[in-house]
């Protein structure tokens, strides 16, 4: 941030009084802007025993496949964020299961959440954000093409737990060294 968001007066990055981590304040309308971790919210579809997966038509990981999440909106509830992204994404209409996996990425200042969902009927196809969408049994889960270290550790985990037929909730972290997966750099 340079600017202020409320003023438009350039901001300055310092400690407020009665603080410890320097801040974004603005010194004309005094504004202390916080930054917070965002949360990014998805789905394990499933139909049948098999996963849907989408072919991202976007950067970062252009043509990878990734379970359906996105960034939540602002009013709506995590369950909420994860059914509509895979609306949006997968063009699939889902039942919220239960709480799947929370994963936290404190080096990029996001915490993922996954739910469990069942598909209300076979449908699915791209949305804006995908190139094709795919249902895959666990054995053909294409794991050299996934997208992301949060899905690919969902992944893991739901397969796994698929052959249990048992789906605790799982609370884990990815830190720093394994950025290079994140997508956040260069191929
Ligand atoms: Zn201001």
């Amino acid at each position: 941030m340079k600017y202020c968001s409320s003023c438009g007066h350039p901001v300055e990055h310092r400690v407020p009084a009665g603080d410890n981590r320097h801040r974004h304040i603005c010194p004309s309308c005094k504004t202390i802007h916080y930054q917070n971790p965002r949360i990014v919210a998805g789905t394990v579809p499933v139909w049948q025993n098999q996963i849907l997966l989408c072919r991202r038509a976007i950067e970062p990981r252009y043509g990878y496949w990734t379970l359906p999440a996105g960034f939540m909106e602002n009013a709506e509830t995590t369950d909420e964020a994860a059914a509509r992204e895979t609306l949006e994404e997968a063009l699939a209409d889902v039942i919220i299961e239960q709480l799947y996996t929370v994963i936290h990425v404190p080096h990029i200042d996001q915490v993922h959440i996954f739910y469990r969902a069942t598909m209300k009927s076979a449908e699915h196809g791209a949305g804006e954000e995908s190139l094709e969408t795919r249902l895959f049994s666990p054995a053909e889960i294409p794991w050299d093409e996934i997208s992301f270290p949060t899905v690919r550790r969902t992944l893991e985990h739901f397969v796994d737990d698929m052959e249990q037929r048992s789906f605790p909730v799982r609370v884990s972290d990815i830190r720093h060294p394994l950025r290079e997966e994140t997508g956040k750099t260069s191929e």
